[in-house]
């Protein structure tokens, strides 16, 4: 290889300076930008790959599904998976994430129905498009969360088909938080046996767990599968994240498409070897202890941000759990500014580890003045 041209060169200085400046007003996505692998950096230089079934032995060996699997475990242990009986990897985000969940709610139910609110992230209608599965998008109430009375009656209308749900715990505007058991008292309202629920704990998979008065929403609530993003709470430069599943329902499905070498359980077949060292690093240093703290100071400060607005006359709120601050979309400019996400007339900042009052209020302050600004004209 040659060295790069200074043309070349120059523009990879350029990209590098746009980055840093643009991650200074990064405040619209759930995505921390508090965190440091600096120290894990030499193993960029190896062909690292998990190929196939993290638990399964591979030739593959420059591979890091020790760690994986420890990784998994923390997880298990986490969302009160039965330390015996669980199955996962670690995938490239939640999307994958939900994709595997639904994939295996398909194969286990052919025949069933998934049933998702209007407010689920955008990536869910596309997989079910991909996986050809039959669904039904439910209404959802002011908080985010599905409307169990429009749930109840469409299962009702459908009650010879199992219903597949997927359950949001954090939606991605609002961080509405579906509450897993009134779900499952309409499933046996309804008399319904055989059911799946997969929840979409993106983000909050890695906030409630920490907290003392979550609502149950995992495993121990009766969940069947759920996935979790690493690159928001805990934070990395690669998107990654955690699916999680009943060990007896993957090897129904795992069997049939055992081939020699490995087993091809996983969405894609080469899989990130970097990110499960990553997560582990940051397992290590945080601990439960250090992500609890981080978990508490940035609900703090969400709650300081919805008091801030407010005291500048803006309609702001927050759910009980959220870190996820809604308000009144502002003019155009303060959108692109923050890079804040929209969704028709309501905009929203999501205060992760990088937050801090400073930063909160001038965000505020921008907001307010350019929505003055707009009513003035
Ligand atoms: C971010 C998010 C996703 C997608 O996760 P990725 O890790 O970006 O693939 C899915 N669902 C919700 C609720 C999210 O917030």
């Amino acid at each position: 290889m040659s060295a790069l041209s200074q043309d070349k060169q120059d523009r990879l200085d350029a990209l590098y300076r746009e980055v840093e400046r643009e991650s200074q007003t990064f405040v619209g996505y759930p995505c921390t930008c508090v965190f440091d692998y600096s120290e894990l950096y030499r193993f960029l230089k190896f062909p690292i790959n998990n190929v196939g079934d993290p638990f399964a032995p591979s030739t593959y060996r420059v591979n890091t599904k020790d760690l994986e699997r420890e990784v998994l475990a923390w997880f298990a242990t986490l969302t009160h998976a039965d330390p015996e009986a669980f199955w996962g990897y670690i995938t490239n985000g939640g999307s994958e994430g939900n994709l595997y969940g639904l994939y295996l709610a398909r194969e286990l139910m052919p025949e069933g129905m998934v049933y998702y609110s209007e407010d689920t992230h955008y990536s869910v209608s596309k997989n079910l498009r991909m996986l050809k599965m039959p669904n039904i998008m439910i209404r959802s109430l002011p908080t985010g969360e599905i409307d169990y009375d429009d749930l109840r009656e469409t299962i009702r209308i459908h009650r010879d088909i199992p219903p597949i749900i997927m359950a949001n715990i954090g939606t991605t505007m609002k961080e509405g938080i579906d509450d897993i058991a009134a779900i499952r008292k309409i499933l046996r309202e309804l008399a319904i046996h055989r059911s799946y629920i997969h929840c979409d704990a993106a983000l909050d998979g890695m906030i409630l767990p920490f907290l003392d008065d979550a609502p149950a929403w995992d495993f121990a609530a009766g969940v069947d599968s759920l996935a979790i993003s690493g690159h928001k709470f805990i934070g990395s430069p690669i998107p990654c994240g955690i699916a999680l599943a009943k060990k007896s329902n993957v090897d129904r499905i795992a069997r049939s498409i055992e081939y020699v070498g490995t087993l091809d359980t996983t969405v894609t077949g080469s899989r990130n070897g970097i990110t499960p060292i990553f997560l582990w690093y940051a397992i290590q240093r945080y601990g439960v202890e250090g992500f609890a703290a981080a978990a508490r100071r940035c609900l703090a400060l969400a709650q300081y941000a919805v008091d801030r607005f407010r005291s500048l006359g803006i309609e702001a709120w927050k759910n009980p759990h959220a870190v996820t601050v809604v308000f009144p979309r502002p003019p155009e400019e303060v959108l692109r500014h923050w890079q804040i996400a929209v969704k028709d007339d309501i905009a929203h900042i999501i205060c992760m580890s990088h937050f801090d009052r400073a930063l909160i209020d001038r965000i505020t302050d921008d907001v307010a003045h350019a929505l003055q600004q707009e009513a003035q004209l």
